[in-house]
């Protein structure tokens, strides 16, 4: 689903993000990026969204290279991603519904169809009760779930999730991190990026680590079994 081939991006300035990294994750699996402050993790994501382009190296996004995209064709891209931040990115004065009906409006779905979709994410998050609210009248918690909900609800093969526990507590952590691992296990491709070690901890899955722009593990770091 992704592979990066020696990549390094340096940005305007000079300064050296990422260095020759290679990783891949493969179709349906579900892996950790993790690594201090300033390792290069917000870096790899943009380029696998072709927000950043690569100084060197080729960056493929199922089979696709993204260097060789043109500007048109970076939308289609990017409907195959489903992406998840911190500070959910919503928009505070409209609804739960509106908010994750939005990736669908700018694909040009029918109503009917986003009503269908919208109550079928938000089922799936659990927050159906809330459609009609607004997010600055949730919790944390049900907040994350809804940036959740609208990245999931255009079905993306790919979900990229960057310090998607980085406010929550650590049993809404694990909840959300179930979450992932729900639409994992449908087939979806998951990488999270996050300093939050406790939780790689409580976890089984490949943990990619960056230091100062280098890809230094792609062990698993879960528990002893
Ligand atoms: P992380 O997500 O691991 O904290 P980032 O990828 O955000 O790391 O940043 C890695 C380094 O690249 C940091 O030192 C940051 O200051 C630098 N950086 C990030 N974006 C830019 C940019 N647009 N221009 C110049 N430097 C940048
Ligand atoms: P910070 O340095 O605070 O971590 P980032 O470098 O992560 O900030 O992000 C800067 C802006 O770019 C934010 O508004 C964030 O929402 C957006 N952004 C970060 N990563 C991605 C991504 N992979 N795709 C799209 N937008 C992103």
């Amino acid at each position: 689903m992704i592979r990066f081939e020696q990549v390094s991006k340096v940005y305007p300035g000079g300064f050296r993000a990422l260095n020759q990294v290679n990783f891949s994750i493969g179709r349906g699996e579900m892996a950790f990026l993790t690594g201090p402050s300033g390792a290069g993790k917000s870096t790899l994501l943009k380029l696998v969204t072709a927000i950043e382009t690569p100084s060197t190296g080729k960056v493929m996004v199922d089979g696709q290279d993204i260097a060789t995209l043109s500007r048109s064709k970076v939308p289609y891209l990017r409907r195959k991603i489903g992406i998840i931040f911190q500070d959910h990115n919503l928009l505070m004065d409209k609804s739960v519904r509106d908010n994750v009906a939005l990736p669908l409006l700018i694909e040009g779905f029918s109503s009917k169809e986003i009503e269908k979709r919208v109550e079928a994410a938000l089922d799936l998050v659990g927050l159906s009760d809330k459609i009609k609210f607004q997010p600055q009248h949730l919790s944390g918690g049900e907040q994350q779930r809804v940036g959740i909900a609208r990245a999931i609800v255009t079905k993306p093969k790919l979900l990229l999730a960057d310090e998607p526990t980085g406010n929550l507590d650590p049993s809404l952590s694990v909840e959300i991190m179930r979450l992932f691992e729900t639409f994992n296990r449908a087939g979806t491709s998951v990488l999270i990026a996050t300093h939050d070690l406790g939780l790689i901890a409580r976890m089984r899955y490949r943990t990619l680590t960056l230091k100062d722009g280098s890809m230094i593990s792609e062990a698993y770091q879960g528990p002893a079994s």
